[in-house]
């Protein structure tokens, strides 16, 4: 059985009041699900939200992290800093980090090693820009991205690796891959990781969707065999809407 799972990334929105309040809504509106819930607040309130969540299902998973343990990196944070206020899930690699930090296959590469040396679990995030769509590459770019990030990993690692589709042109654009693209690029990826490693591998990770996943698509994407839930951006900032996303799976 592999893990469902819906997350919210709420990127750099929410200050510690509107935190506290959203996960109070949250929480109200959570009923008992076998979906595992994950929200990703912005790292300055990471610490009040790992508390306001310590007697409850949802997990407090960090956006980000640098590959170091430690020294002189300005302004970043380590595995080893998110693992000391009870942290264990980090997200690499979304498209906004790659986009406007310039963090490519090799940084990512080195930010997974030093996540998995620090027993984290990883929702590693890729997916093609529409230019790459349009010119028919999606294919190649999402298998490159795969293997310049994750492909050096020994088997056992994948225990602990979450893949996380996220078609660029969908990412807070409104616009979502249909079902059947979703689907169709997921089974790929499965296909990806099964000549690689195994079929047992494949059949064991788990791939979440994102991009402008909302409560009125989200049953339909869900609903697709590859996809084992969704990374959600927008929609996650609302309560309601999150919980309407984590009943549709
Ligand atoms: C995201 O940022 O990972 C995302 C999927 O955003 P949105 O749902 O807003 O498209």
């Amino acid at each position: 059985m592999r893990r469902k799972i819906v997350a919210g990334n709420w990127k750099m929105n929410n200050d510690l009041a509107q935190t506290e309040s959203l996960i109070s809504g949250i929480r109200k509106k959570l009923k008992k699900t076998d979906v595992e819930v994950m929200i990703a607040p912005p790292f300055t309130n990471l610490f009040a939200a790992f508390e306001a969540l310590r007697q409850s299902p949802i997990e407090v998973v960090a956006q980000n992290m640098h590959y170091a343990d430690n020294g002189a990196y300005t302004g970043e944070i380590s595995a080893e800093m998110l693992k000391s206020i009870g942290i264990s899930t980090v997200i690499l690699g979304h498209s906004e980090r790659r986009a406007y930090f310039g963090e490519d296959d090799a940084l990512l590469a080195k930010k997974v090693d030093s996540a998995l040396k620090n027993q984290m679990t990883i929702i590693f995030c890729f997916g093609e820009e529409l230019a790459d769509r349009k010119s028919e590459n999606h294919f190649k770019v999402v298998e490159n991205q795969l293997k310049n990030a994750l492909f050096h990993l020994p088997a056992e690692a994948w225990k602990n690796i979450i893949l996380a589709y996220e078609p660029v042109w969908a990412i807070g654009t409104g616009e979502t891959a249909s079902p059947e693209q979703a689907q169709e690029m997921h089974y790929f990826i499965r296909e990806t990781i099964a000549e690689k490693y195994t079929d047992k591998i494949s059949d064991y990770v788990s791939i979440l969707y994102g991009g402008s996943v909302k409560p009125n698509n989200a049953e339909e994407i869900f609903s697709q065999p590859d996809v084992d839930g969704g990374l959600i951006g927008g929609a996650s900032l609302v309560a309601e809407d999150f919980i309407a996303i984590v009943k549709a799976l």
